[in-house]
C-alpha cells in the first residue's frame, strides 16, 4: 500500500482516520466500463465525489483514462476544472442566470433542463462564440430536472437554437437499483423517443444501476457515481465493487455498565447484565448519523442499529450517538483485544457502506456523502 495523500488532522489527533482507497476507485471505474461495450465511462464527482474529495478522486480517475465529469454546482466545476484542463465537465443542477461567463471563461458545460433555461443559454451562445456546448437534459419519469417528454416533442418540432448546439443529450433512471421497478422500462422507451426526437446528439442514461439492467442501451456515455465509490449497485445481490472507504475511531475509554444501568443520554438503553463498553471517538458531528442510535426502544421493535468491528467482532452500539461519541458494547471481545488507543471500524472490514446506511435509516450515498471534516484522511493506492 502506497500513501500517496494525506490532509486534515494527522492521524496522531485526530479521533477518527478515514483511509481512501483510490486504487479501487479506479478499478471499480474500469469494471463499469467493461459492462458497457464501447461506449464512454464518464464518472459523477459531485458532492466532493461522494464525500471521498473531487481532487484526488478526479485526479485519480483522469490517470486511469476518465475524460468526462459531472458535477452539481457551479463551484464545483471551477474545482474540476483545476485538476484537468482538458476534461469534458458537465454541471448538473443547471444553468442559473448571469453565470454563462463562469461557463465560458472555464469551459464548462450546462446541463440544460427548461425552457428558460434553453432561451437564456441560446442567447448567451449567440453573443459568446466561445460558449462550450451544453447537455439537454429531458425527464422520463422522475419529476425532477429536465425537459418534459411534451416539451422536448415540442422544441424538436420547432428545431433547437441555431447558436445551441448541444453535446449531449440526456435523462436519468429514478429507480434503476430495483429491477422488479416498472418505471425504469418505461424510462429506457421514453428515451428511445428522446434520441429520435434530437437525432445526432450523443446520448446517456446508465447511472451506476443502470450498468447492471439487462435491457438498457448503454447509448454513448455513461455516468456511474455511488458504484465507483464502493456503494452497491445492485442491492440484495453481492456487491461486484471494491470497497473505497474505510472509517476507524479510537477507542477513548474501556468501562463497565451494570445490569439495569442506562448507557448514554439520557438512558436510553438499559445494560440487560454486567456489560463491557468501548467509548469511541466520533459522533454525529463527524457525520455518523444520531439514528443509528440502540435505544431500547429500538431494539424491543427489532429495528437496525449501529454496529462497529472490534478485533474482528461485530460490536453494537449502546445508546444514543453523542456530537462526539460513541458508546459500543464489547462484552464479548477479549479483554487483551481492545486497549485504549486501539481502533475500532465503523465502515470496512465487510461493514459496507450500504448497511451503515441501512442500520442508520437511510442510504449508503449519504453516508459517503456525510463523511466528516474533523478525520485524518489517507489517500492510499491499492
Ligand atoms: C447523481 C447522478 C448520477 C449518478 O448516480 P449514481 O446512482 O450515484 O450512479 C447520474 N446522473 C445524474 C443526473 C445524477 O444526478
Amino acid at each position: 500500500m502506497t500513501t500517496s495523500l494525506t490532509t486534515g488532522p494527522q492521524a496522531r489527533d485526530a479521533g477518527a482516520l478515514l483511509t481512501i482507497d483510490l486504487g479501487a476507485l479506479c478499478d471499480n471505474w474500469r469494471l463499469l466500463r467493461g459492462r458497457i461495450g464501447g461506449a464512454e465511462c464518464a464518472a459523477v464527482i459531485k458532492a466532493d465525489a461522494y464525500g471521498i474529495g473531487l481532487e484526488p478522486a478526479m485526479a485519480a480517475l483522469r490517470d486511469a483514462g476518465c475524460r468526462t465529469f459531472f458535477v452539481a454546482h457551479l463551484s464545483e466545476a471551477v474545482r474540476a476544472r483545476t485538476v484537468d484542463a482538458a476534461a469534458a465537465i458537465y454541471v448538473l443542477n443547471g444553468f442559473l442566470p448571469d453565470t454563462g461567463p463562469v461557463y465560458a471563461r472555464f469551459n464548462l458545460r450546462p446541463i440544460l433542463g427548461s425552457l428558460p433555461e434553453i432561451d437564456e443559454w441560446a442567447a448567451f451562445a449567440e453573443r459568446e462564440p466561445s460558449a462550450p456546448p451544453p447537455a439537454l437534459h429531458v425527464d422520463t419519469g422522475m419529476n425532477r430536472l429536465g425537459l418534459s417528454l411534451e416539451e422536448a416533442r415540442a422544441l424538436s418540432a420547432r428545431g433547437l437554437p441555431n447558436a445551441l448546439r448541444p453535446g449531449l443529450l440526456m435523462s436519468h433512471f429514478a429507480g434503476a437499483e430495483d429491477p422488479a421497478d416498472p418505471i425504469t422500462t418505461r424510462q429506457v422507451r421514453r428515451f428511445e423517443e428522446v434520441t429520435r426526437l434530437f437525432p445526432g446528439i450523443p446520448a446517456s442514461l446508465l447511472n451506476s444501476s443502470g450498468h447492471f439492467l439487462e435491457s438498457a442501451p448503454a447509448h454513448a456515455l455513461s455516468r456511474p457515481g455511488y458504484a465507483l465509490y464502493g456503494g452497491n449497485p445492485v442491492p440484495g445481490r453481492p456487491n461486484p465493487m471494491k470497497p473505497v472507504v474505510r472509517l476507524e475511531a479510537k477507542v477513548l475509554q474501556l468501562r463497565t455498565a451494570e445490569a439495569g444501568e442506562g448507557v448514554g443520554y439520557n438512558g436510553r438503553r438499559t445494560a440487560d447484565g454486567r456489560r463491557r463498553l468501548a467509548v469511541l471517538s466520533i459522533g454525529y458531528a463527524d457525520g455518523y448519523p444520531r439514528p443509528a442510535s440502540a435505544t431500547d426502544a429500538k431494539i424491543a421493535a427489532d429495528l437496525p442499529a449501529g454496529e462497529a468491528i472490534v478485533a474482528g467482532r461485530r460490536c453494537p452500539f449502546m445508546g444514543t450517538v453523542s456530537m462526539d461519541l460513541i458508546i459500543i458494547d464489547v462484552t464479548h471481545v477479549p479483554e487483551d483485544e481492545v486497549r485504549r488507543g486501539d481502533t475500532a471500524i465503523l465502515i470496512g472490514d465487510g461493514l459496507d457502506v450500504d448497511e451503515v446506511g441501512q442500520r442508520a435509516g437511510t442510504i449508503g450515498y449519504e453516508i459517503l456523502t456525510g463523511l466528516g471534516r474533523r478525520h485524518s484522511r489517507r489517500y492510499v493506492n491499492g
